[in-house]
């Protein structure tokens, strides 16, 4: 089911604060209905607190929480039409899958389990297992009932609280691409908690990347990797080479950038500087995967309008699928280039080389900010 342009969750207005420290800073968020959502960040920086307010978990310091058209500000988590799955499963030892998950359904009144349990446990691909205890499943399967659990009561929405950071990479891999398409099968909003920038791109229609309490940026993960407008956006999704330059002038529908004695371009639709004056200081950015790069000595090569720098490989790690590169330019260090495991050619460090690409694929950002921000420990 796609997502509907109606909303599912909308938040006004909403902040907390714990004594005199913003967990988050007051927010407008719609969320719309049916669709994957995920708040992306650091760890502290505020997403599951937001979480925690839609659950009613935590009261908001101001604003408002609305699902579909109804006020839930007031409401207890209880009165929600919410569930929540969290990285630990907390499933019922004594009983089993099957009682696991009708468990709720029965709490609430409902005679005949049978049908609802049986079709969800169909779903979440565990009807063989009905009969199993939690102690004797995996860790995904655990999950798995965790989520059958709280998707058969139906819920308007649904939270999960980094529900696969208890398992193994491989196995958290195979859940995302689950998750997804348990999601669209039931259509129900989900909005997912996560620091795992691949995991929130895999599974996610909409991304908030949020950052000390704010959020940075909002759009679908293409949107975010091809154009971030912050420095913390384009290094904390995905790796991003941000270079100092400033605007030396302008040529039709571009940017012309200096940095040392190099010249780039940079199209000014893909730039979200402060200011575009000429002397004005901006981060040039490029994804490494877009770069290419040839030895100094086959520079004639290379086709006119493209940007180039020179500079030495500094390392080289080979990685399978593509051998990332580090490269220092006089002007700029340690730019990341990926080149895909196609040419058995690989350049050793030392090698003088030069690095070109389309100027389409570069992005503009305001030159004031910390170029490292999102890197990092905090990153992780
Ligand atoms: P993580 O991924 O580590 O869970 P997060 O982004 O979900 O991080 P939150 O749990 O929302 O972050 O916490 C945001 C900030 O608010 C943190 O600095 C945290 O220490 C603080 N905080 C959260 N709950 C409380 C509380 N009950 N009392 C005081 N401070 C709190």
């Amino acid at each position: 089911m796609a997502a509907s342009t109606r909303a599912g969750v909308t938040l006004t207005g909403i902040s907390k604060t714990f004594g005199d420290f913003t967990a988050v800073q007051p927010l407008d968020l719609t969320i719309p209905q049916g669709s994957f959502f995920a708040l992306l960040g650091a760890s502290g920086c505020g997403k599951t607190t937001t979480l925690r307010m839609i659950a009613g978990l935590e009261q908001p310091t101001t604003g408002r929480v609305v699902l579909g058209e109804r006020d839930v500000t007031a409401l207890p988590p209880h009165k929600r039409p919410v569930n929540t799955v969290f990285q630990s499963y907390a499933l019922f030892p004594h009983l089993d899958v099957f009682d696991n998950v009708g468990f709720g359904l029965r709490r609430r009144g409902v005679k005949s389990v049978k049908k609802q349990v049986e079709e969800v446990l169909e779903l979440v691909e565990l009807g063989h297992l009905a009969r199993r205890r939690p102690s004797q499943l995996s860790g995904g399967q655990q999950q798995r009932v965790a989520l059958a659990r709280a998707v058969v009561n139906r819920p308007e929405v649904l939270l999960l609280d980094e529900p696969l950071g208890a398992l193994d990479l491989k196995l958290r891999r195979q859940m995302q691409l689950e998750l997804k398409r348990i999601q669209t099968e039931v259509g129900i909003t989900f909005v997912h908690v996560t620091h795992d920038q691949e995991e929130a791109m895999t599974m996610a229609d909409t991304i908030a990347v949020m950052n000390a309490g704010q959020v940075e940026q909002l759009g679908a993960p293409v949107e975010l990797y091809e154009n971030p407008k912050t420095a913390f956006v384009a290094n904390f999704l995905g790796q991003s080479n941000l270079i100092a330059a400033e605007i030396a002038g302008t040529g039709g529908s571009d940017l012309l950038l200096r940095v040392g004695d190099a010249k780039l371009t940079l199209p000014r639709a893909r730039t979200h500087a402060g200011s575009t004056a000429v002397g004005a200081r901006v981060l040039a950015g490029i994804r490494p995967e877009k770069i290419a790069m040839v030895a100094r000595s086959e520079e004639a090569g290379i086709p006119a309008g493209r940007n180039r720098l020179t500079g030495t490989v500094v390392d080289t790690s080979f990685t399978g699928v593509s051998t990332q590169y580090v490269v220092n330019s006089p002007w700029c260090p340690e730019l990341a280039v990926f080149a895909q495991n196609v040419e058995r050619d690989r350049f050793a460090p030392g090698t003088e080389v030069v690095l070109h690409w389309d100027p389409e694929h570069t992005f503009g950002l305001d030159g004031h900010q910390d170029i490292d921000a999102g890197t990092g420990e905090g990153a992780l």
